[in-house]
């Protein structure tokens, strides 16, 4: 992900592919959008009012972005998943990794580009042209990752990734496309690994949350101080 980012953003930020260092607690990384209900009324569009939580910046992010990762990595058969059910098995990592947020600026251009490979790797294609072309598409898109930061339920997510999974390209790929590639090999190391607890809060959709470290939706969970360096 840090190697996508820098490739995408070397030219721009001094600081591409490295980490975000902050805000770290106890000021929070929030992102404002429509409330949840009116997400599940269809109201993609309604005014940006309701803050959305993110890790902050440290061991408690880059530890969240790894279980994330790993959760993803788990996954088996994707292969031989249809486009939906290959969406479904992606939405609910897709939108955790997003709740790390790793990167300052750009995490969903970077999100889009390691998925496009991801899917390339397991057999699917990614129509990434529709992210950047389409507003509407867009809209929704983020109102299904902000559902899986505050319920943990990623139906929409999934419903909204199925539009663009293995389905014929948008006609121009636009200047966020991802040129056709083979043989791509999607690859993580681990930064870290840590002891934290996880937040255990109960969800809307009837299980309990699995987010360690700090859970900014939640405000529980046990904070990690024990994350050290794999190699
Ligand atoms: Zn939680």
């Amino acid at each position: 992900m840090c190697a996508i980012h820098r490739h995408i953003f070397g030219d721009v930020y001094a600081w591409a592919g490295e980490e975000r260092t902050a805000p770290s607690l106890p000021q929070k990384m929030t992102k404002k959008g429509p409330t949840p209900q009116e997400i599940r009324d269809g109201r993609y569009d309604a005014e940006a009012s309701h803050p959305y939580l993110y890790f902050p910046a440290g061991e408690a992010m880059t530890d969240h972005f790894d279980q994330s990762i790993r959760t993803l990595h788990r996954i088996s058969g994707l292969r031989e998943l249809t486009g939906s059910q290959f969406a479904s098995a992606i939405a609910e990592p897709w939108g955790e990794i997003n709740v790390a947020h790793l990167f300052r600026e750009g995490n969903t251009r970077t999100q889009v580009v390691f998925f496009t490979y991801f899917a390339q790797a397991h057999g699917h294609t990614l129509d990434s042209g529709r992210f950047s072309q389409d507003p509407g598409f867009r809209l929704k898109f983020n109102a299904g990752r902000f559902m899986v930061q505050a319920t943990l339920d990623a139906t929409l997510l999934a419903e909204t990734l199925a539009e663009v999974i293995d389905v014929d390209p948008s006609v121009d790929g636009g200047s966020e496309s991802v040129e056709p590639t083979t043989d791509v090999t999607v690859y993580y190391q681990p930064h870290y690994v840590s002891l934290g607890g996880v937040c255990g809060a109960p969800t809307a959709i009837g299980k309990r949350c699995q987010r360690r470290g700090r859970c900014p939706h939640h405000g529980t969970g046990i904070e990690t101080n024990e994350a050290r360096p794999t190699s």
